[in-house]
């Protein structure tokens, strides 16, 4: 029996890359993915826009009339989704532009009008889901590759395009895709060498001429196209020239470039990458003798110093070079809509893809500690439920707040909603409150939270398009972790010596109440009572260092510890 379809029209897949873009459909009938030409008879667009005196040209048209018209011809731009204006790396970007970006508000760089989902909206899209590149290239290459697959295989996503990087390690077993886990850096990229070899020959031309063309946008423009040629050319040439006529105030630039001077222009980003490699790798758990493939996707996967790298990282194994590293993206997405539509569960990709979260799903804990009940990269269709306490006697109620994010304070993190749950029964505090996290295969969540003595229970259901967040907003997060990890960390051991002095202020009020205590002691116990309390109230708390939080609970200890041993 066929399901009922959840959506009409056709599945499409698309590759909106920083330097070419791509559009395959599903094709129902057939039971294959094929390439859509563009108007040109082309199978990949430039990803350029260009704005003339009285029209608007895309892709081919407004890259061919770029270097005439520089300032109102705008490509590249992906590299700003997600970044604000003020962010280093786009600074850098910029004086590489010859078009304007200019700041608005809420320090947006400009010339971003539209997320990703909302310009798929625009266009009269119905946007499903926003899926990784290398998951959309493993989901093609699995296809591919799954007639000879018998029993389990890893296969390792290595795309590295014009402007962005991701990798992905993935396992095919059967008809099963599991993402193990990924990585990437949404600023790293072919832009990226280009730029180099740029600054490279202006350096060069200035030094030769004693001028300065750092503010020509049409030279800066005619220089970076020769510089991107050369930098192909050197994938398979150990040197290349470029020949520029009349380049600057009629001075014409001949030069030439090696491959050893590229590849040491670039090396310092070639093995970021590398490291990006070993942490999706370390965070997979898998080992990285057992990957079976390594497949390279993204035209800068073309460089052989990448490839050399990466070679001498899986210890010397072959890279699969077989996928088209310019369609594969595209083609995988396809077939992710097909499925999503319900349409494929009737045809050809009979499989099933399993997802992995990409970021960290958790709760806020007293202190706005993060708490994480689904941690990154955890396969999902996935149900877990974990136990929080309560954090004051007779507490009747919980405000839940639902986040998602790698770092240690809540509330840096990215949140998906709050609610309260009432009705807690009068008890001490440390009272058992159950909280579920219960994650579907399309992604929806639905948290809910639980007293087991009364069955008083609320819940909210959080939808893939209601505050989630986009590939790039989850890279940068998880970008940020790593950046701030040492203020992080710093940050938690103070949040938990706060709860320890907390929890030991409580202990020393609960023998104040409770035990017999003589004059001499209970004014001891005050006073240290007292001092403990000033502290945790104190408004400015946050600029206060751990260590005086640490000494406070060591003073506090000296007094209470040997009264307590007397009431045992
Ligand atoms: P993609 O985003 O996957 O379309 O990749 C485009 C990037 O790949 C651009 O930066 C190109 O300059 C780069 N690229 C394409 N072919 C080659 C090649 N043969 N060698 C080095 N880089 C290349």
């Amino acid at each position: 029996m066929k399901r009922a379809r959840k959506y009409e029209g056709h599945a499409v897949g698309i590759d909106l890359g920083t330097t070419y873009s791509c559009v395959a459909v599903w094709q129902e009938q057939h039971c294959r993915v094929e390439i859509i030409h563009n108007d040109q008879g082309n199978r990949t667009t430039p990803s350029y826009v260009a704005f003339t005196a009285n029209q608007r040209l895309i892709g081919d048209a407004a890259k061919n009339q770029a270097a005439a018209n520089p300032i109102n011809t705008v490509f590249d731009v992906k590299r700003l989704i997600g970044r604000k204006y003020s962010d280093p790396v786009i600074k850098n970007d910029l004086l590489m532009w010859p078009f304007k970006v200019t700041a608005g508000a809420d320090d947006k760089p400009m010339i971003v009008r539209k997320a990703t989902r909302d310009a798929g909206a625009i266009a009269g899209l119905n946007v499903m889901r926003i899926i990784s590149e290398p998951t959309a290239a493993a989901i093609a290459y699995g296809l591919d590759k799954r007639s000879d697959c018998t029993g389990e295989r890893n296969i390792f996503i290595f795309d590295l395009g014009g402007g962005t990087f991701d990798v992905s390690l993935l396992t095919i077993k059967g008809k099963v895709f599991e993402v193990k886990a990924t990585a990437g850096n949404t600023h790293l990229g072919g832009e990226d060498f280009d730029n180099r070899i740029v600054s490279y020959f202006v350096k060069e031309f200035n030094r030769k001429n004693t001028v300065d063309i750092s503010g020509d946008a049409r030279a800066l423009r005619r220089l970076r196209s020769a510089c991107e040629k050369a930098k192909r050319t050197l994938s398979y040439a150990v040197t290349a020239t470029i020949e520029l006529d009349v380049f600057f105030k009629g001075i014409d630039f001949y030069s030439s470039i090696t491959r050893a001077r590229f590849e040491e222009l670039n090396m310092d980003l070639f093995r970021e990458c590398l490291e990006t490699v070993d942490r999706c790798i370390t965070d997979s758990n898998v080992d990285k003798a057992s990957v079976h493939d390594v497949v390279l996707v993204g035209g800068s996967s073309r460089i052989p110093k990448v490839q050399e790298l990466l070679q001498e990282f899986f210890n010397g194994k072959e890279l699969c070079k077989s996928i088209n590293p310019d369609e594969a993206v595209a083609y995988g997405a396809a077939v992710k809509a097909a499925l999503l539509t319900g349409g494929s569960k009737s045809s050809a990709p009979n499989l099933v893809l399993q997802d992995v979260t990409p970021l960290s799903l958790g709760k806020a804990t007293m202190g706005d500690v993060m708490s994480v009940v689904i941690p990154r990269n955890t396969t999902f269709p996935v149900k877990k439920s974990e136990t929080f306490f309560t954090v004051q006697d007779n507490q009747s109620h919980v405000l839940e707040e639902i986040y998602e994010g790698e770092r240690t304070r809540a509330s840096d993190n990215n949140l998906l909603g709050r609610y309260t749950l009432s009705g807690i029964p009068p008890a001490p505090k440390g009272h058992p409150v159950s909280i579920c996290f219960d994650l579907d295969a399309d992604g929806i969540l639905i948290v809910t939270s639980e007293e087991k003595t009364n069955g008083n229970k609320n819940q909210i259901t959080i939808t893939n398009d209601k505050g989630r967040l986009s590939q790039e907003e989850i890279e940068r997060l998880i970008e940020e972790a790593e950046r701030y990890k040492v203020e992080d960390d710093k940050f938690l051991e103070k949040a938990n010596s706060i709860i320890t002095l907390e929890d030991y202020v409580y202990d020393m009020e609960k023998a104040l109440i409770s035990s017999k205590l003589c004059p001499a002691d209970k004014k001891k116990l005050n006073s240290a009572i007292d001092k403990a309390i000033t502290l945790l109230d104190d408004g400015n708390k946050e600029n206060i260092e751990n260590h005086v939080f640490v000494e406070c609970l060591n003073e506090s200890k000296l007094i209470f510890e040997p009264i307590r041993a007397k009431t045992r």
